[in-house]
């Protein structure tokens, strides 16, 4: 399986600046061997899909609701992600549950939503700063990846320590080391086989520098990146570093 180095753009980019970014993410997205993703925010995801369609560069949502439609003003189904050519979407974001009330539960209704329109969820979780000086990372992400995940999930999990998101605080290697080997086995406890299938994405402040180490870790399938994905050059740098294949 490829390693999926996915951009989230969160609330950046009008018209021109997006369709800037796309070209230049889809011209440098040659001989990668890696899976490309971009997420831009909704506004842009029909354009964005514009440019990158017949490249290899995939498009995604950063959420969507768990209503398929319906009474529900300023929001966005995963159908209609699904209608515009995206295959994956990002749900349980730490900025959405700490700003949006995205609890456990929510998360897993988008998450079954997502599989439903045919899209591929990716599911965040990690631990916040509190919980991690508190030793408390480990319990934390086992209960969201418990609460978080439905019976006969088959999407990807992004593990982003809260404390790391656009902080430009990296998890040690000893730390995605840990996590990632943690969150694989909750994944084989709770899935059964197919849980060793389940890409495991870090997240949190990965640049060029840092992204060989971290995705030379065991059980790292990719990287969600936030700031550095709004710049294509940097985006591609981590999308280098990456591997063409990773265990199972
Ligand atoms: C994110 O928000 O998913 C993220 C990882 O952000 P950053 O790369 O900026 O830390």
């Amino acid at each position: 399986m490829r390693q999926l180095i996915a951009g989230n753009w969160k609330m950046n980019g009008l018209a021109a600046e997006a369709a800037a970014l796309a070209e230049a993410v889809r011209d440098g997205s040659a001989g990668i061997a890696a899976e490309l993703l971009v997420c831009p925010p909704a506004t842009q995801l029909a354009a964005v899909g514009r440019i990158l369609a017949g490249s290899p560069v995939g498009l995604g949502g950063q959420t969507c609701h768990q209503d398929a439609a319906g009474a529900h003003t300023g929001d966005v189904s995963a159908p209609m992600l699904a209608d515009l050519g995206c295959r994956y979407v990002i749900v349980g974001h730490s900025e959405r549950r700490a700003s949006c009330g995205e609890i456990d539960e929510i998360v897993r209704q988008q998450a079954v939503a997502a599989t439903a329109a045919g899209l591929i969820p990716i599911v965040c979780v990690g631990e916040s700063d509190e919980q991690r000086s508190g030793g408390q990372e480990v319990e934390t992400v086992g209960w969201q990846i418990e609460g978080s995940l439905p019976k006969d999930f088959a999407g990807v999990i992004a593990y982003e320590p809260v404390w790391a998101i656009g902080t430009g605080r990296t998890a040690t290697e000893n730390d995605v080391v840990q996590m990632h080997a943690f969150i694989r086995e909750e994944l084989v406890r709770q899935l059964g086989d197919p849980g060793h299938r389940v890409r495991i994405l870090y997240g949190g402040s990965v640049n060029p520098n840092n992204a060989a180490a971290i995705l030379s870790v065991p059980h790292v399938g990719g990287a969600l990146v936030g700031g550095a994905s709004l710049d294509a050059a940097a985006f591609l740098g981590i999308a280098k570093a990456a591997q063409a294949t990773v265990e199972e």
